[in-house]
């Protein structure tokens, strides 16, 4: 394992005890939270409960009072209708001297019932049964129930001030008699024979209720027009035990509304629950809208639970409960059959724990910026410190190296080793140096990309100046790379210059004579070959001239060999400033030369052959002891005949007139007939010759 990969493991490692240990932190305050949301809910849910308790109690305790009562009352054997009664029930009943009456007619009734509606704050009174009271023991028995059932008037009243959530308080004889508080509508009032078959009574008789305690009934929509109601009812004995009447209570459910809409639930479900599958109050049921309580099932679906409630209904009290994804808690309500429930969607107590928490969840964010951030400046720093790394090993390596942005192809490093390549030698100024650089590795590289070696990464041989202008030479090799994020070129230039020189040198040395400077045989030969290839491709003219200084053994043997050396050096210089530039000249061998004439024919080829013979005739070289040395040649001139003629034949035909040109006395010029066999040559030129009267002069064939 590298030190590298170490640190960088460690420093991950770090990161993530850091992040581990604050998201750690932060769930563990998270879920604090929730806890305690939820206790607060809790809290709340339980209090709720508790004044739901209370409330129903106060209504219970209510009608035990009126249980009481009405049980004193029957138990007071001397009861009989007072003087007080009769008159009360007189008043009451509007028929003056009445002892007793009882109502057989509706009109009476509506009698009665004006009456009645006069004092509104005491109950109505309706009854049926018998049409008289007769003086005998029924009418006794009738008018002490009559008599019971109006002492518990104040008593009715009390019980509804007591409770406020009361719609009605009254009191129902299972002879007939009919006392509520308050007056309700006409009908609502009366007592009817199907009154003592309702479910509200009946459930309290003691046949369903031996132990005869407050019943409450189902919920039910009030006929009076007071809502969702429950009738807590209540049955009253005799003296003897007999079952003889009930008394009830209206408790209106929308009072319970209040209980399940406190703010301190905040996002929970809070609902009462009776012993039959109905919620009795809820936060939706509002204001006694409803005519119907709805099942627990349906609140599920209203409220969009994902689980089932029903186990709501039989869970333990006090306990959490969960139900799918909901946290349920249940109180059984005291002294009723209900029981208070309360759920909470667990994700949304999520989120409202979550923002609860702007402060810790504000700081695990800036946590995770800064070690974000954190991250990006180590990285940042990583690469500059990779790419300064780099940048020092292309500063320090000993080749030239340049890299070049491929966008503009400007330089966006060059090592010192170029920077000297381009003449900074440390004492000049480098940024001209660098300028030229910049300048001459632009054009280079945008030449070789407009060629496409760039691409191939081929190695291109450049001639590029210094600062100072000295050219010099350069092996250039690019290939691709990416800086800075940029696509780019790293360009290696590698001095060829000596290499070059020496080439030169060699090519010099292998093309020219040393003693004259000028080309020799074989450069001739070749020059020579390319002109006789043009003249067949052009059909141009083109001649030779073959030198032979004469008598040169003898300058040799009366002046010594350097002097002999000389007279080849000054012969040759003087052939050349006497040629055109485009003529070629040079030593064939020993003391003999040739020049190539290209574009000239005959008269051309002789004049130029006649300006050389009387510019070496005028030389004059001086030998060691300072004696002058006079020079003279002879020369031989062919002129190529087109189509077929060879170098070789044509200096074949140069070298048989220069033979003729020695035959006839040296020092003079010699024409060759163009197309003539050798033999044929040397006899016109022996002819000519022959013809020459002197030393010199110029001796044309015939
Ligand atoms: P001709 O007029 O018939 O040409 O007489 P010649 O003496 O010039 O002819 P020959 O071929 O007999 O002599 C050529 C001489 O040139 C012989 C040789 O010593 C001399 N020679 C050849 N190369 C050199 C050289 O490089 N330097 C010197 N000094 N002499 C050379
Ligand atoms: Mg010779
Ligand atoms: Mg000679």
């Amino acid at each position: 394992m590298t030190v590298r990969s170490i640190r960088s493991k460690a420093h991950w490692a770090a990161y993530l005890t850091v992040v581990t240990l604050a998201v750690g932190i932060f769930v563990a305050a998270w879920s604090a939270r929730q806890d305690r949301l939820w206790g607060d809910m809790q809290d709340a849910a339980h209090e709720a409960a508790r004044e739901v308790g209370l409330s129903t109690r106060t209504a219970r305790n209510s009608v035990f009072m009126l249980q009481g009562v009405a049980n004193g009352l029957f138990q007071q054997q001397g009861l009989a209708l007072s003087k007080e009664h009769q008159a009360a029930l007189a008043e009451r009943l509007d028929i003056p001297g009445t002892t007793v009456l009882l109502p057989i007619t509706r009109a009476a009734h509506h009698t009665a019932r004006a009456s009645v509606n006069n004092h509104s704050d005491s109950p109505a009174f309706s009854m049926a049964g018998p049409k008289t009271l007769a003086d005998d023991e029924a009418g006794r028995e009738k008018g002490r129930e009559i008599e019971i059932a109006l002492s518990l008037g104040p008593a009715l009243i009390q019980a509804k001030a007591t409770q406020s959530a009361a719609a009605a308080v009254y009191y129902l004889s299972g002879r007939g008699f009919h006392l509520i508080y308050p007056p309700a509508s006409d009908d609502l009032q009366l007592f009817t024979p199907d009154m003592l078959a309702r479910d509200p009574y009946r459930d309290s008789l003691v046949e369903r209720n031996p132990g005869r305690a407050p019943v409450w009934s189902a919920s039910y929509d009030d006929p009076k027009g007071n809502g969702l109601i429950s009738t807590l009812a209540i049955p009253i004995d005799d003296a003897d035990g007999q079952h003889r009447a009930i008394a009830a209570m209206d408790f209106q459910l929308d009072s319970l509304s209040q209980y399940v809409r406190r703010p301190a639930l905040g996002i929970a479900t809070a609902f009462i629950l009776d012993d039959r599958d109905r919620v009795i109050a809820h936060p939706t049921m509002v204001g006694g809208a409803s005519d119907k309580a709805p099942t627990l099932q349906q609140v599920a679906q209203r409220a969009g639970a994902a689980g089932d409630w029903s186990a709501l209904r039989t869970a333990p009290a006090n306990n959490r409960q969960e139900l799918a994804a909901d946290w349920a808690l249940v109180y059984d309500i005291e002294s009723t059959p209900w029981r208070y429930a309360m759920v909470v969607d667990r994700a949304q107590l999520r989120w409202a724990a979550l923002r609860t928490m702007p402060l810790e969840a504000g700081a695990l964010a800036a946590l995770l910026l800064l070690l974000g951030y954190a991250e990006k400046r180590r990285r940042e720093a990583l690469v500059s410190l990779r790419r300064k790394a780099a940048e020092d090993v292309l500063q320090a390596a000993p080749a030239p190296v340049a890299v070049l942005r491929q966008a503009d192809l400007s330089i966006v490093m060059a090592n010192a080793a170029l920077l000297r390549l381009f003449g900074d030698d440390g004492t000049t100024d480098a940024a001209s140096a660098r300028q030229s650089a910049h300048e001459q590795l632009h054009d280079l590289i945008k030449s070789l990309s407009s060629q496409e070696q760039i691409e191939a990464g081929r190695v291109s041989e450049m001639c590029l100046q210094r600062g100072d202008s000295t050219p010099f030479w350069v092996l250039v090799r690019c290939v691709p790379l990416v800086h800075e994020d940029e696509p780019g070129w790293l360009c290696s230039l590698t001095e060829v210059t000596a290499l070059k020189q020496a080439q030169d040198q060699l090519e010099t040395l292998a093309t020219t004579d040393p003693l004259t400077g000028a080309l020799n045989r074989r450069a001739i030969a070749v020059r020579g070959g390319v002109e006789v290839k043009r003249v067949d491709r052009t059909a141009a003219s083109f001649s030779v001239l073959l030198l032979d200084i004469d008598h040169f053994k003898r300058v040799n043997d009366e002046h010594g060999h350097p002097s002999g050396d000389r007279v080849l050096q000054a012969v040759s210089r003087a052939c050349q400033g006497a040629l055109r530039e485009l003529d070629v000249f040079g030593r064939w061998g020993g003391e003999e030369f040739v020049a190539l004439l290209p574009d000239t024919g005959h008269d051309g080829a002789v004049a130029a052959a006649e300006r050389l013979r009387v510019a070496i005739e005028a030389l004059s070289v001086d030998d060691d002891a300072g004696r002058p040395i006079r020079t003279t040649v002879s020369i031989g001139v062919a002129v190529i005949v087109p189509a077929g003629d060879s170098l070789e034949a044509l200096l074949s035909r140069a070298d048989t007139a220069l033979y003729v040109a020695k035959a006839a006395g040296r020092n003079r010029v010699c024409v060759a007939p163009a197309g003539n066999t050798p033999a044929e040559v040397v006899q016109a030129a022996s002819a000519a010759s022959m013809s020459a009267d002197s030393d010199s002069g110029v001796s044309v064939g015939a």
